[in-house]
């Protein structure tokens, strides 16, 4: 289908959700995740969910909405499937990114630890039963580590599913979809999460999520 470029306050409405930039550069996580990796998945991947998102959402009421709210909006409605596959995943994309850091990984855990041990009994229960949980995903999916009412729970899910949809606080999340690994590790998911731990994993920005989380705590409605 050809399209015409759109001009002027059309561009405009086409453009309303955006790719937002990287917090780092796209060697900043290599070796461990490869420039040509985040290439391919940051330009490829998480801008064709954007630009997806923007043509299915034209014109429409929600092309108004932050994105937050598209995803919860589209959830659950059969008519919204493809808006909201392609809003979560701009949003997880999103949200994945900022749970790395070229100097994150097990050596920034310290403000976490002790929730961590208090949660999972010690680090290394943690992170056999992130890697386990990880493996056993089947296909598409991502892991995430949850605040569900305060208690940390790793999850995972399918496709494009978000925890933001089930009432849980996301504090990092790790892409678990073959275009994030295969370049780099081929079939061997187990080996990337397990460097996604070591050296990647962004504390700090856990921290602050769940800080937020427990800083709204108090203005949400009665059930
Ligand atoms: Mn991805």
């Amino acid at each position: 289908m050809a399209l015409e470029p759109p001009a002027g306050d059309e561009r405009s409405l086409l453009m309303t959700f955006v790719l937002k930039p990287l917090p780092y550069g796209k060697t900043a996580l290599s070796p461990t995740i490869s420039a040509t990796t985040m290439e391919l998945h940051y330009e490829k991947h998480h801008r064709g969910y954007v630009e997806k998102l923007n043509k299915l959402t034209a014109g429409t009421a929600m092309s108004l909405l932050p994105l937050e709210r598209v995803v919860e909006t589209a959830w659950g409605d059969p008519n919204s499937a493809g808006i909201f596959n392609n809003a979560a995943q701009v949003w997880n994309h999103d949200f994945f990114w900022q749970s790395m850091s070229p100097t994150g990984g097990v050596r920034s855990i310290d403000r976490l630890a002790g929730r961590i041990d208090t949660a999972f009994g010690s680090y290394g229960a943690f992170e056999r039963k992130f890697v386990e949980s990880a493996v056993a995903q089947f296909g598409s999916g991502w892991i995430w580590l949850v605040a569900d009412a305060g208690q940390l729970k790793i999850m995972t899910t399918g496709d494009a599913l978000t925890p933001i949809v089930l009432g849980l606080r996301p504090l990092v999340t790790c892409d678990l979809w073959e275009h994030a690994y295969y370049l780099d590790y081929q079939s061997d998911r187990e080996k990337y999460v397990r460097a996604f731990l070591a050296r990647l994993v962004n504390w700090e920005f856990a921290v602050e999520q769940m800080a937020m989380g427990e800083a709204r705590q108090p203005e949400r409605a009665p059930v």
